[in-house]
């Protein structure tokens, strides 16, 4: 790691400029939150307080969020509300799927809360999501975004078998950290799903948050972690503290770290890169 990217990083008092968002909206924006609204959907733009949503919204882009939205983890990065979930919404693939339509997307992102009450850890609602999306939109492609089911193949199987274009899971941070910021998750487990997903044929993808504290050689042994597990797209971007109550940002890393992490993950064969202060899994998903 050179030591002029080291000093590339930046202390956390106030927030720098290049994390500062322009405030969209528009009529873009008002139909995407009229969609949303009246199929009665959850997107994680809103329930993970994302800074891109107005940008994001008046692109006419969101994220949506199935399985409801209390997730049964309780991570220390992640704005969702934690506790006891409601009963899934049998219709919600349906919904999802006149969503995409209504929007006209041509790439869908969809993600989940974590459902470890569930026996099957939702993986059959999953399924019908993905296939109710393709039904009614086949032309679009159908990114997703889950949990790890515990590492349980069975259940990923189930998932998979849908053929959803692009699978994600987030390493989210680096080795050292995980069992401090992902509430039951665990390195290797993570590196077990995408390593499943890769093989199925899938395009597996993941992301990393930075700014937490961890060491730029960290960063780069967790990418060559998850290009051992057959990852081959990647997003790179700054944990921001969504609440008082969430882990503190440790520091902000500047633009040109994330140009260093970019050209990295290039080099060691990732064919998709995003890598920037304001990169989410989901940001651009579409010309990535
Ligand atoms: S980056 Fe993803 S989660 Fe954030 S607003 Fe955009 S689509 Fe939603």
């Amino acid at each position: 790691m050179p030591e002029t990217c080291e000093k590339n990083k930046v202390g956390v008092k106030g927030k720098p400029e290049w994390l500062k968002v322009r405030i969209k909206g528009g009529e873009a924006h008002g139909e995407v939150v009229r969609i949303v609204e009246e199929n009665g959907l959850h997107t994680i733009c809103e329930s993970g307080r994302c800074p891109n949503k107005a940008d994001c919204w008046s692109r006419k882009t969101a994220t949506f969020m199935v399985l409801g939205e209390i997730c049964t983890r309780t991570c220390k990065f992640c704005a969702t509300n934690s506790g006891k979930p409601l009963p899934i919404d049998p219709a919600e693939p349906e919904k999802v799927a006149s969503a995409v339509a209504l929007m006209g997307l041509k790439h869908a992102v969809i993600t989940s809360v974590t459902r470890d009450d569930l026996a099957d850890g939702g993986a059959e609602h999953w399924r019908a999501v993905v296939e109710a999306v393709r039904a009614k939109n086949p032309n679009t492609k159908i990114e997703v975004l889950i949990p790890d089911f515990g590492g349980n193949v069975a259940l990923l199987d189930i998932v998979l078998a849908a053929r959803p274009d692009i699978v994600g899971h987030n390493l989210e941070t680096v080795k050292r950290f995980t069992p401090e910021v992902r509430s039951r998750a665990r390195y290797d487990v993570s590196l077990g799903v995408l390593r499943h997903i890769a093989a199925s044929g899938a395009v597996a993808k993941s992301g990393l948050m930075v700014g937490l504290g961890e060491t730029a050689e960290e960063v780069l042994t967790a990418m060559d972690d998850l290009r051992e597990a057959g990852v081959s797209s990647i997003t790179l971007g700054q944990y921001l503290q969504p609440t008082r109550a969430h882990l503190q940002v440790v520091e902000y890393v500047t633009p040109a770290m994330f140009e260093f992490y970019r050209q990295a993950a290039a080099d060691r064969g990732f064919t998709r890169v995003s890598s920037g202060p304001l990169v989410r899994s989901s940001y651009m998903a579409d010309a990535s």
